[in-house]
């Protein structure tokens, strides 16, 4: 039997960059042993046969993709942008929404859906614009279903949430409570999308929150997440913010400070600590913050952890139907992503192949230059 070298737990519950399980990298060597043994009789759902002779397994029960090769060889994840309107002001949004329109027709999302499918996709992660205004998104969740994809939704939950309960998971934006919400979306929706959570949690789904981590919203992350628990949460995803769309103009003034990148992986560990009942995530651009404090890669690896690999971890899919690596830049798939960046700090580094540089997005805003190294990476600071 070929062994199983990487399993990635849960539903990636976010539409615009991929999410890593933190949890496990605190794991026991025991537990890790015994989740592999366990593995072993997990019921398969779909395989897909990689490049290299091994395969990939995705189950349900426990949501995971399993796999006995040490690398994608196709894209398991797609973020398709279902429709681009939407009426909030969030300044963290990555598009210009439309207020009129807007939407991908249904039998197109249907035929991109079975098109993700056959080329070895397992997830589509749908987001906007905002998905709740599709008019067709309980279609939308039986069109993924029917392609044999997990679907996954982020959402302000502004909007009708009764579709929502078709997904596999939906993920909520609250970046704050109260006031910092306001700060952080531009409105105050704070409460409402708590009772987003409650609602979609009272029904028996799986729900979770996104938290965009700005300077601000950082600060009070442990009372953001206390409060989404308390609402029925058991999926907390922290992503970092990206220079795209309209966080382009202030982004200088709302990235996390090098001293906040620093104390990412301690304010994790403490969360974890805190909220032993929920399951964490960070996005792929939150890799160069946990190569600071020397999180063993080899652990990170075995969980399939994935930086920036855009294009051939994750594909996304605009509302044209263009592919791009994803959300945050524009097509084509550049096949030179997979090589990651091989100069200056990140020549020598030991999370190079997990990590890749850094966000590229990020570089690009700040040198430029896309495959350079993450200018905010702690240790690309460090290596000057
Ligand atoms: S550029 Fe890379 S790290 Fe940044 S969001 Fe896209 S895939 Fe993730
Ligand atoms: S030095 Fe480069 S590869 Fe290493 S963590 Fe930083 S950005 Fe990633």
């Amino acid at each position: 039997m070929t062994p199983i070298r990487r399993i990635r737990l849960g539903h990636a519950p976010n539409c615009s960059s991929l999410g890593n399980a933190v949890n496990v990298l605190l794991w026991s060597q025991a537990a890790v042993a015994a989740l592999w043994v366990a593995a072993e009789s997990w019921s398969v759902r779909r395989r897909r046969p990689e490049p290299d002779g091994g395969e990939t397994r995705a189950s349900s029960d426990p949501p995971a993709l399993v796999s006995t090769s040490p690398e994608n060889g196709a894209p398991h994840e797609a973020h398709v942008q279902v429709t681009r309107n939407c009426a909030l002001p969030c300044p963290s949004c990555h598009i210009e929404p439309e207020v009129d329109g807007g939407h991908v027709p249904l039998a197109e999302v249907a035929q991109r859906f079975h098109a993700l499918a056959e080329s070895g996709v397992f997830h589509v992660a749908i987001g906007g614009g905002e998905a709740l205004a599709h008019p067709d998104l309980a279609a939308i969740a039986g069109a993924a279903h029917g392609a044999g994809l997990t679907i996954g939704l982020t959402t302000s939950g502004v909007g009708n949430l009764e579709p929502a309960g078709l997904f596999d998971q939906v993920n909520i934006s609250f970046d704050a409570e109260g006031e910092g919400y306001r700060r952080a979306r531009g409105y105050a929706g704070a409460e409402r999308a708590l009772a987003a959570v409650r609602q979609l949690a009272t029904k028996g789904g799986r729900v979770g929150i996104n938290v965009v981590l700005d300077r601000d919203t950082f600060e009070t992350l442990s009372d953001t997440v206390a409060a989404a628990i308390g609402a029925g949460a058991t999926d907390v995803h922290l992503l970092r913010l990206k220079p795209v769309g309209r966080a382009v103009s202030d982004y200088g003034t709302r990235r996390l400070t090098a001293e906040q990148g620093m104390r990412v992986w301690p304010a994790l560990v403490a969360l974890v600590d805190q909220f032993p009942a929920a399951t964490f995530r960070v996005d792929c651009a939150m890799t160069p913050f946990l190569a600071a404090h020397d999180v063993p890669p080899e652990r990170m690896a075995a969980f399939g952890w994935t930086g920036c690999h855009g294009g051939d971890a994750l594909i996304a899919v605009d509302t044209a139907g263009a592919v791009s690596p994803c959300s945050f830049v524009p097509g084509p798939v550049d096949p030179a992503w997979r090589e990651g960046v091989a100069e200056g700090a990140c020549e020598s580094c030991a999370w190079r192949s997990l990590c890749r540089g850094g966000c590229h997005a990020v570089a690009a805003h700040l040198t430029g230059r896309l495959l350079v190294p993450d200018p905010e990476c702690p240790r690309v600071i460090a290596h000057g």
